[in-house]
């Protein structure tokens, strides 16, 4: 292992496999990715890999639209499959406000070339033969996106990474990070390793990895169930595989996983895991499934989509996911008296962001400033006194939201 780099990475996950490789592709590999146990360890593993480009913020939208982007190109550079599937999806309106809103929506994606619809139940129908459309009215139909396999995308990213010249050390828990004159001491299990830069891509270990620096980052994880069923035969009939589905009402995603279907959920009373620090012996394993708190959701989705109510569930996952005070992440240098550390955490749709986060704090890194300016990412936002509490009631507010549009949009 190298003992001095431009640049260390903290976290082998989507998120810091995207920021070496776009490091790299920008020209900057003399870069280290330390990576606790393996890549994918964290909450990548498990994730649905849902990519959607339907996003409230129209700036947002450039990072899921980076992110497909990105993967396709660390797939082509890799020459490994990052398991796209185009499905594109359907973002259904339960009330007529939101069918407004999804217009109001139109020329922001116009603007940035992602082909953006809205359309009237005949054409979800079309689509989506599984839904029961009654009740609603349209749905906002991206029809490019998708979801890929995050693993497989994590690898690819890793390996054109590492053809482009970084390096990834795996197995290498990071212990504690100091500071000598303008260089970080980078302190691991394997030996100290002088940076001119590190990154911190530790989703919600960055919390206490940065305490020792008096730094109080409010990044905290929910537990977060997704529900993945047996061969559907009305899906299995179709000659097409079928677009996501999200649904403010149900506060539901679903799409297709080979014949059956995936299904995430965001309860009305998220469970916290962890608040006090994380378990040292923590490895990758999955919180036990709580069917009590997905029903009522789970049960308006079989209205929705009767098909679901006949399937058989084949496995719960219940893991891990980070949370920002807004639940947006957390990009860019932390504050002036820490020069060289950034920041890529908090990430609770990194499958879907990660790739064009990286895209965007690799220019900032590299050239002075990121690509577009999007303030309500940056990660000096929160300042340092957010309490835990401050921060699970406005997670559990922002979790609560699940599909639902803010009512004022903010545009950039
Ligand atoms: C059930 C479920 C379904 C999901 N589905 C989706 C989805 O469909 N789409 C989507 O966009 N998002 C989804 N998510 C969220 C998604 O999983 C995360 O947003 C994403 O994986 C975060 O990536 P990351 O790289 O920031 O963090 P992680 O994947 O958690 O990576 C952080 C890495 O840092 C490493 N690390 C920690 N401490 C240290 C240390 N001291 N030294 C070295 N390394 C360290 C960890 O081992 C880990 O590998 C889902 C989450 C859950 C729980």
């Amino acid at each position: 292992m190298q003992s001095q780099v431009r640049v260390v990475i903290v976290g082998g996950g989507i998120v810091g496999t995207s920021i070496l490789y776009w490091l790299a592709k920008l020209g900057w590999t003399d870069t280290l990715l330390l990576e606790r146990r393996n890549l994918t360890s964290g909450s990548t593993w498990h994730a649905a890999g849902n990519t959607t480009y339907f996003g409230p913020y129209a700036q947002m939208t450039r990072l899921f639209a980076g992110s497909i982007r990105t993967y396709l190109q660390a797939e082509r550079d890799s020459g490994e499959s990052i398991g796209f599937h185009q499905t594109g999806s359907l973002r259904v309106a339960t009330t007529k406000r939101e069918r407004e809103q999804f217009h109001e929506f139109e020329a922001g994606y116009q603007s940035l070339g992602i082909p953006y619809h809205v359309v009237d139940n005949d054409v979800i129908s079309a689509l989506h033969p599984c839904i029961n459309t009654d009740g609603l009215f349209g749905a906002a139909h991206t029809p490019t996106d998708g979801h890929v396999d995050p693993s497989s995308t994590t690898h690819a990213l890793a390996k054109a990474a590492r053809n482009l010249g970084a390096s990834v050390e795996v197995q290498c828990p990071v212990h504690q990070l100091s500071k000598d004159g303008d260089q970080w001491l980078v302190q691991t299990e394997n030996g100290t390793i002088r940076a001119q830069h590190v990154v911190m891509a530790a989703s919600f270990w960055t919390r206490e990895l940065l305490q020792p620096l008096g730094l109080n980052i409010p990044l905290y994880a929910t537990q977060h169930h997704e529900v993945i069923t047996e061969s559907v035969p009305q899906i299995a009939a179709l000659d097409h595989e079928v677009p996501a589905y999200r649904d403010s009402y149900v506060s539901c995603s679903m799409r297709q996983e080979q014949d059956g279907f995936l299904v995430g959920v965001y309860e009305t009373e998220p469970v916290f895991w962890s608040l006090d620090g994380i378990p040292k012996d923590f490895k990758e394993e999955l919180f036990a499934p709580e069917t009590d708190r997905l029903m009522p959701h789970l049960e308006k989705l079989m209205v929705r989509v009767p098909a679901f109510a006949e399937a058989g569930i084949k496995v719960i996952n219940n893991g891990p996911m980070c949370w920002t005070p807004d639940g947006l992440p957390m990009l860019g240098p932390i504050n002036t008296q820490h020069p060289g550390l950034w920041l890529a955490s908090g990430f609770n749709v990194g499958i879907g962001t990660g790739g064009g986060s990286a895209e965007f704090l690799a220019h900032w890194m590299v050239n002075g400033s990121p690509l577009f300016d999007l303030p309500i990412v940056h990660a000096n936002r929160f300042g340092n006194n957010v309490t835990t509490e401050q921060a699970v009631e406005s997670i559990n507010a922002c979790y609560r939201m699940g599909y639902k549009l803010p009512e004022s949009i903010r545009v950039g």
